[in-house]
């Protein structure tokens, strides 16, 4: 998997294009990933008790992997992810500037 919980990321397609965000949640089976602040949608939560209101409650929706390319912690462009060998075993590094990515 080459994005991962904790991420900064970048939106390449859609309404949310250019939009930088922390990924929240990685679902490798579906291959989507969740994105701060982007492809919101708004739910509609009911009321549970009596007296109580419905809310409208915004989080994000998912995004296909492929849509997102990492913020490179060191050199801070969006760039494709390549794998390294080192020490602690695969490393992720940034194919612009060729550092390991955290
Ligand atoms: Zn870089």
């Amino acid at each position: 998997m080459k994005i991962k919980k904790g991420d900064t990321v970048v939106v390449t397609v859609g309404k949310d294009r250019g939009k930088r965000g922390r990924v929240l949640r990685v679902s490798p089976r579906e291959g989507r990933v969740f994105v701060e602040g982007a492809a919101q949608r708004v739910r509609h939560r009911r009321p549970r008790r009596s007296g109580e209101k419905g809310q409208r409650v915004t989080m994000p929706g998912p995004i296909a992997i492929g849509n997102v390319r990492i913020v490179c912690s060191a050199c801070g462009k969006a760039a494709r992810v390549g794998f390294h060998m080192g020490e602690g075993g695969k490393q992720r590094i940034c194919k612009k500037c060729g550092v390991a990515i955290a």
